[in-house]
């Protein structure tokens, strides 16, 4: 590509109003541009880096047998009725009406679309297991939109989906998508870590994001150098310490099924107030000890944190999709902060933990990063402590270090939830109709590109890992106006071009200085300088990397790109 035929707006000044390198950068080096808040056009360059790094997703996706296909962006308002989604997603869902006055949701993600999709295609064992994916564009009205790319309004997700006669069959493709995973991620040159995390709204069991390290991320996890221990800490209370104490005090209460408590029998029955800080309570729920844990230091709504108590107490899986404040898809939690998960506890002392984070911040977000102890008040009924750097770990894992994050993808196991309410069945083997069962599997692939900028610049510009950069080289001549580096540049430009290899050509009429400053910028990792020695064959060759440089002859330059 040309320079001087394409859009490469570049910026000499950091725009106001972005506050982190990524974000910067790309606008920047002219690969996006915001067009309303959270809403952004990706120019030539960026849609370059997208292209690239869609397609190491669709590779790895297609290499596990996922088929990609294409679903709209306009749902209809019905299907998500049906799945009781259309009520309790709250704001973060865009919703509009057509001239007929009909109901449309502009998707956040597809459970919906392609449960009914596959229930009315698909009807017998002989189909399963079955795994569908789309890279499509996504609108969530995040409540706080920011750093650029990181949190838009509409992005760009890989969305899989995979449906199943037996949860041993989505075991194993859970794995292989988790495998897949960690190939897109090591290919887009992130240094990452999947850990384990909070299935929340999506009811879903076993789930594990993908944690690009980053100081900005908005996630906090813990993990252990000597072990493959990591987990976001929300996770955290999995590794609290349940005493005996405890246990015994569970016991002595002799609370038995607690489905019918109300949050206010909780609160009496801790003899605290609802939401001061966090509380705890035991309790029995089919000979399984149940750990309920509040947290919270706002107004909330009763019948919320009713039915989020109930909920979490019955089949959490389920009946947690009718608390209205329950957000946004694949389990994260939308801008209000009511939060309920079952977190299987590894001490067998108590199997599950129910934690109920009630009330939202002054940002009315939910407790993300909340710091127990620091956020709110700890005042806990048993001896239980949420995890802290420093701590040891269980079974000789380690000990536990604390890291930043950004979520660039979540797998999840849902089960039969969306299979339940959208009525998707099969036959079996024997002719027996039984539901589906489900998984998801997203990944930000706009927020993977700019996750990759944060982790590839310097103080000049971006340093991108060759498999994602927007071009392999990039060339320019000191001086375009002698005839002989204009001849050797663009004799180089077709050379190369023809030999497959993607050359962006600075044939603008700028000072060199000017050249090479963009050229840092935008951060190509191969750059061919062509200038003095033009008329020798002779060019610079230099590594945006880390800066090494040689000068070689034309004919070596084609060894030196990978
Ligand atoms: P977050 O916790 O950051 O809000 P999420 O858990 O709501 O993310 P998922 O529902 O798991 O997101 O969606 C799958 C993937 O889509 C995420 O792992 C993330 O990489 C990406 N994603 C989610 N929300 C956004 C957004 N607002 N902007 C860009 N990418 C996003
Ligand atoms: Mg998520
Ligand atoms: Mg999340
Ligand atoms: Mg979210």
């Amino acid at each position: 590509m040309r320079q001087s035929e394409s859009l490469l707006p570049t910026l000499k000044e950091v725009p106001t109003d972005a506050d982190i390198k990524s974000h910067q950068l790309l606008l920047r080096a002219g690969f996006i541009r915001q067009t309303a808040s959270g809403v952004y056009s990706f120019l030539p360059l960026g849609k370059r880096v997208l292209r690239k790094v869609e397609e190491i997703v669709r590779e790895e996706m297609e290499q596990i047998g996922a088929n990609e296909m294409l679903m709209p962006a306009l749902q209809p308002a019905e299907l998500w009725r049906e799945t009781g989604r259309w009520d309790v997603y709250g704001p973060e869902l865009m919703r509009l009406k057509d001239r007929h006055d009909r109901e449309f949701a502009l998707g956040a993600t597809h459970e919906e679309v392609i449960t009914s999709l596959v229930r009315d295609e698909v009807k017998s064992y002989k189909k399963l297991p079955l795994t569908l994916f789309q890279i499509q564009t996504k609108f969530r009205d995040e409540k706080r939109p920011r750093f650029g790319l990181l949190r838009g309004r509409e992005f760009v997700m890989k969305d899989a989906y995979s449906f199943h006669e037996t949860y041993e069959s989505l075991d194993i493709t859970y794995n292989s998508m988790y495998q897949a995973y960690s190939n897109i991620f090591s290919r887009c040159g992130l240094n990452f870590r999947a850990v384990i995390a909070d299935s929340g709204a999506m009811g879903g069991k076993d789930t594990h994001e993908f944690m690009a390290l980053s100081d900005v991320g908005e996630d906090t996890i813990a993990y252990s150098d000597t072990s493959d221990y990591a987990a976001n800490i929300e996770m955290a209370p999995v590794i609290a310490s349940y005493t005996k104490e405890a246990v015994e005090l569970a016991e002595l209460q002799k609370v038995e099924t607690a489905d019918q408590k109300t949050m206010q029998d909780v609160a009496d029955f801790l003899g605290h107030p609802l939401n001061k800080g966090l509380k705890t309570l035991m309790f029995k729920v089919d000979e399984k000890l149940v750990l309920v844990v509040t947290r919270g230091d706002h107004e909330v709504n009763d019948i919320k944190l009713k039915n989020l108590y109930q909920a979490s107490i019955v089949e959490l899986a389920s009946e947690q999709e009718t608390i209205d404040t329950l957000g946004a898809g694949f389990g994260s939690l939308g801008p209000v902060g009511v939060n309920g998960k079952v977190d299987v506890v590894a001490d067998n002392a108590v199997e599950y933990v129910v934690n109920v984070s009630c009330g939202a911040n002054e940002n009315g977000y939910h407790y993300i990063n909340a710091n127990p102890g620091r956020d709110f008040e700890i005042d806990t009924y048993a001896d239980l402590r949420f995890i802290q750097e420093g701590d040891e770990l269980p079974e000789d894992q380690g000990i536990v270090k604390f890291a930043r994050g950004i979520e660039v993808g979540q797998v999840f196991k849902l089960g039969d939830f969306y299979a339940n309410k959208l009525g998707a069945t099969f036959l079996d083997d024997r002719g027996k109709s039984n539901t589906m069962i489900m998984g998801c599997y997203g990944i930000g692939v706009s927020r993977t590109l700019a996750s990759i900028v944060e982790q590839h610049h310097d103080e000049s510009g971006i340093t991108w890992p060759v498999q994602v950069a927007p071009f392999q080289v990039h060339l320019l001549t000191i001086n375009a106006k002698k005839e002989e580096q204009k001849k050797l540049a663009e004799e180089l430009y077709s050379s190369l071009k023809s030999l497959g290899i993607e050359v962006l050509y600075d044939d603008r009429k700028e000072r060199a200085g000017v050249k090479f400053a963009d050229s840092d910028l935008i951060g190509i990792p191969y750059r061919i300088t062509v200038g003095k020695r033009a008329d020798e064959g002779y060019v610079e060759f230099k590594l945006r990397e880390n800066g090494e440089q040689s000068e070689l002859h034309q004919s070596e330059i084609v060894n030196k790109i990978k």
